[in-house]
């Protein structure tokens, strides 16, 4: 039976953040050093301590600040999405050991620093964070797509983009592609200037916005690809090719796609395994054997199969042994009551309050 939406929402997180911690043992070695050390089929579990890393992290930060954005334009008629962005992620640059004060706009910064997903300890680990983020944050500017704030390619901002293609404001699932893919642009424009550092995301965020609707991986990538500027979609359109009859080897990966360091090969790694994965598991495996940036290549293929086959696909004792699975799993089922209820905040609701008080400064 195909998942339903709840199904989807919560799969997309919950299948990002195992493909994260599947990846994160391995980020930093080569397949051969890799097959070593696991065997010939290289990794084929996951491994403890079972940790995700700042890929999930900040995947959950866009969400709380989307989520906001949702519920602002709810109540008042209007939302600045890269404005709630920018402080959620400062709320995640303070759970990585840095001061903020000095960069938080205004005086009552206390609430800023307190409640929500900020109190959450699995979220303070510091698990390799991405140099770019770390010091675009720290400048305390937001980046947009008109004024980039550097001229990063880094797949830091496309690893936490897909919650972008959940929660377009104002929008039903499936039903603006195009206000998804600019979304996910300006999710990633916040910390990464490069075209690339922010294209891919915004094409990650339209194929998990078509995907979770009910569009296959090959579906959506067919829909959305006209999105993107030429020189991404050549990338794109190999790794559809490459992946046509299922995951491609490490080998193929490193000569065809490249390592995944930056957003167009990270997503094109992800999409190679994804469109037409056997299972859920197959998928994940092949994105986290290569030579390369496992953690966010199996982070972002987590994202796009968790969206297609939900989150019921994912091999349950992998779930089991995720740290923080509890958390991911919260915050997709509150973004689905979000998109399934659309609570109203114009008559007193409790769902309604309690979003909205769970969710941002
Ligand atoms: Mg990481």
């Amino acid at each position: 039976m195909a998942p339903g939406t709840l199904g989807r929402v919560v799969g997309c997180l919950l299948a990002g953040a195992v493909g994260d911690a599947l990846g994160a043992p391995v980020e930093f070695v080569s397949i051969d050093d890799i097959r070593q050390r696991y065997g010939p089929d290289g990794l084929t579990t996951l491994l403890p301590p079972g940790h995700f890393t700042d890929d999930t992290q900040m995947t959950l930060f866009t969400a709380e600040a989307l989520l906001r954005a949702g519920m602002e334009l709810e109540a008042t008629g209007a939302c600045n999405p890269v404005h709630l962005l920018h402080r959620s992620y400062l709320r995640w640059l303070l759970t990585q050991g840095r001061e903020i004060g000095d960069l938080w706009p205004d005086a009552d910064s206390e609430a800023a620093m307190s409640g929500g997903l900020i109190s959450e300890a699995v979220l303070h680990r510091v698990e390799a964070p991405g140099i770019t983020c770390l010091g675009a944050l720290g400048s305390g500017v937001a980046g947009t797509i008109s004024t980039p704030i550097n001229d990063s390619k880094g797949c830091g901002g496309v690893m936490r983009a897909a919650p972008a293609g959940l929660l377009v404001p104002g929008a039903e699932l499936g039903a603006a592609p195009a206000e998804a893919y600019h979304l996910g642009c300006e999710v990633a424009a916040i910390t990464h200037g490069h075209r690339f550092g922010f294209h891919p995301a915004g094409l990650l965020a339209a194929l998990v916005h078509l995907i979770v609707a009910g569009a296959s991986p090959a579906e959506a990538y067919e829909q959305a690809r006209g999105l993107a500027p030429d020189d991404l979609v050549e990338l794109t359109d190999a790794a559809v090719a490459l992946g046509a009859s299922g995951p491609p080897s490490p080998e193929a990966i490193a000569s065809e796609l490249g390592a995944g360091w930056v957003g167009e090969e990270a997503l094109a790694i992800a999409l190679a395994c994804s469109v037409a994965a056997p299972d859920m598991s197959t998928g994940l495996l092949a994105s986290v054997n290569h030579s390369g940036d496992t953690d966010s290549t199996g982070s972002i293929c987590g994202n796009l199969l968790g969206s297609h086959l939900g989150a019921e696909a994912i091999d349950r004792r992998w779930v089991a042994e995720l740290d923080g699975a509890v958390l991911v799993r919260a915050v997709g089922m509150d973004i689905a009551q979000w998109l399934i209820e659309r609570p109203p905040a114009d008559i007193p609701d409790e769902r309604f309050a309690r979003l909205f008080r769970l969710y941002g400064a």
